[in-house]
């Protein structure tokens, strides 16, 4: 199955996506869906996927975070985002809940803004309430790099873009910033960015 990821100026991403209805979970039609959105997510490779980003305007996210892809992260690198492998998580109709006032401020990208990356402040800690891909209830409540996954894939259900919450003096290509960043404190960083 060849799935194209859509990038932003496809009017998908700018608009509401609709809730599923539970009685097309747990359809081949709907499976068919969630193998595409995590096909097209382990390609990439990422760690979320909204439905829009393959065309599709319906309230579904796929996320999974492989240890492969945080070896690529210092050890400290890994304790400051609060980053750890989790397998993958497939959520319709989710809900978030901010818990608490803390927030965190790291680089994010998105598959479908390739090539760039922007510090993005998000809420350290949320609870995404939904239907798994059985239809069953759901009820997730995490802290650090997957809650901040979880901010930026509903994001996409509402037709918002990471662009849309960034520091603008943060956006910088993806080279650059493997080039300048890797490795170094946030605090650092915002300091070479002038911020
Ligand atoms: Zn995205």
């Amino acid at each position: 199955m060849t799935v194209t990821i859509v990038e932003a100026g496809a009017p998908v991403l700018r608009q509401r996506a609709t809730e599923v209805a539970p009685e097309a979970i747990a359809t081949p039609a709907f499976a068919e869906l969630v193998a595409a959105m995590t096909a097209a997510m382990r390609g990439a490779p990422g760690v979320g996927l909204a439905a829009p980003q393959i065309g599709v305007g319906q309230r579904v996210i796929v996320l999974e975070d492989r240890a492969e892809l945080i070896a690529r992260l210092t050890a400290e690198e890994r304790r400051e985002r609060e980053r750890a492998p989790f397998p993958l998580q497939v959520i319709v109709n989710p809900q978030l809940r901010t818990i608490g006032d803390e927030r965190t401020v790291f680089f994010e990208g998105c598959l479908s803004v390739p090539g760039y990356v922007a510090l993005v402040e998000r809420h350290r800690e949320v609870e995404v309430t939904g239907l798994d891909a059985q239809g069953a209830a759901l009820a997730w409540r995490v802290r650090g790099w997957p809650a901040r996954i979880l901010q930026h894939e509903v994001d996409h259900l509402d037709g918002i873009l990471y662009v849309d919450r960034m520091i603008t003096k943060s956006f910088v290509t993806e080279a650059q910033a493997r080039a300048r960043f890797a490795g170094r404190p946030i605090a650092e960083i915002r300091g070479l960015l002038g911020l």
